[in-house]
């Protein structure tokens, strides 16, 4: 048994980084950069207005209120025809280019009217104000991301600036969902005598959407080492086989040994945690598997600490671990036994800092009480007074 640390580390030494590929800009959120990207050009491209407004000469707007004649109207998309002459200025519009001569743009709220073509400057900032200047953001030849570097809507909106269609990114791993056991029937079915629904199959198919990964659905093995044999193999060559139950000590818990028959290198199969003890992770030669323990809560979690990371790494990114939040604990809790727990909790900002505070639970099977949480407040055996420090797990609002 092996701390949950160890077994983080364990997962990041052994999980591999995909393959760089190339992808349209819009397909590659959530991907990470495999090259650096340079811009094409200057951003701002030309000197460029911030405001509806009249684009000026600073030297004219030193004694306020004062008349400009407007010699000019620039739209957005439109080149000035002329300069500004002092006594002058353009009328403007956002995102125009702003005329030569003029260095500053008073906003239309800082002017009124004046009649015969001309307008009157109520207000003025000095040289400068609301001009944005060609390449204040970037140069031309610049690099404006650099390899590692997650694509959010904010990096989509500047390839697009820069004109890229394409990029290159590291590939989303594909995974292969397996849930096992003889009690599970399909979420359509009404559970008979000792049966269950297949939980876990939606909440993996879940994790995985939110992970931003495309996965299979391999269906329920039979606690038989035949059965299990046979879709182990089918999911070994997907990058990450997750497998849902099967990993606990119990008289139907094939997959071990499956695992070893398969050439799968098992690198742990417990951890001092709870719930997620009989957590498994192996890895082969085309990628790595996860052996989930069967209880919902237990396999959420363990996605959580340990898949979540791996998904990342594979996917290039060079932070794969979320990290925690410095919380205060709300309440008083007693830890039994020896392992790590990890409490469903909501983690809320109270006053001046993060509060983590249990919900109460059933344990491992309960999902109700599940959904309430949007933290895991890891605790270690003892005893554990209200306002203690707790590092909290964010999960999902
Ligand atoms: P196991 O890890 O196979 O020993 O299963 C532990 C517990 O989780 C048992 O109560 C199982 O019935 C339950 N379980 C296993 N797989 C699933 C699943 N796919 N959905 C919901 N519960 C499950
Ligand atoms: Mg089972």
């Amino acid at each position: 048994m092996i701390s949950p640390e160890e077994a983080l580390r364990q997962v990041l030494a052994h999980t591999p980084r995909l393959e760089a590929v190339e992808a349209p800009v819009p397909e590659a959120l959530g991907a990470v950069l495999a090259e650096p990207v340079a811009s094409d050009m200057d951003l701002p491209p030309f000197n460029k207005s911030a405001m509806d407004g009249y684009a000026a000469r600073a030297a004219d707007l030193t004694h306020l209120p004062t008349e400009l004649a407007v010699t000019e109207n620039v739209p957005a998309g439109a080149v000035p025809t002329r300069p500004v002459e002092p006594g002058a200025c353009a009328r403007i519009m956002t995102g125009a280019p702003v005329p030569q001569g003029a260095d500053t743009v008073v906003m239309v709220e800082d002017t009124e009217p004046a009649g015969d073509g001309r307008v009157r400057i109520l207000r003025a900032g000095p040289a400068g104000r609301n001009v944005c200047v060609r390449g204040e953001d970037v140069r031309r030849g610049e690099t404006v991301l650099e390899a590692g570097h997650r694509v959010r809507p904010a990096e989509a909106g500047l390839l697009a600036s820069v004109g890229r269609e394409r990029v290159r990114v590291f590939r989303r791993p594909r995974a292969a969902v397996l849930a096992t056991g003889d009690e599970l029937v399909p979420v359509s079915a009404t559970p008979g005598p000792g049966q269950i629904r297949n939980a876990n199959a939606w909440s993996l198919a879940a994790c995985c959407r939110r992970a931003g990964i495309p996965r299979d659905d391999l269906g329920v093995a039979r606690d038989t080492e035949s059965d299990l044999h046979a879709r182990l193999a089918d999911g070994l060559s997907r990058d990450i086989l997750l497998v849902s139950g099967g990993v606990s000590v119990g008289v139907w818990d094939l997959v071990p040994k499956v695992f070893e028959d398969l050439g799968v290198h098992v690198r742990f199969a417990t951890v001092r945690q709870k719930p997620g003890k009989p957590t498994v992770f192996a890895t082969h030669e085309r990628g790595i598997v996860f052996g989930l323990p069967g209880n919902p809560v237990s396999t959420l979690v363990s996605f959580r600490l340990y898949v979540e990371a791996a998904i990342r790494t594979m996917m290039g990114d060079p932070a794969p671990v979320t990290p925690t939040v410095a919380a205060t604990l709300a309440e008083g809790v007693f830890v039994r036994g020896k392992r790590r727990r990890y409490l469903p909790a909501t983690l809320r900002r109270e006053g001046d800092e993060w509060t983590v505070r249990p919900v109460p639970t059933h344990g491992s099977a309960d999902l109700v009480a599940f959904c309430r949480a949007d933290a895991l407040a890891p605790l270690a055996p003892g005893e554990h007074a209200a306002g203690e420090s707790v590092e909290a797990v964010p999960m999902e609002r």
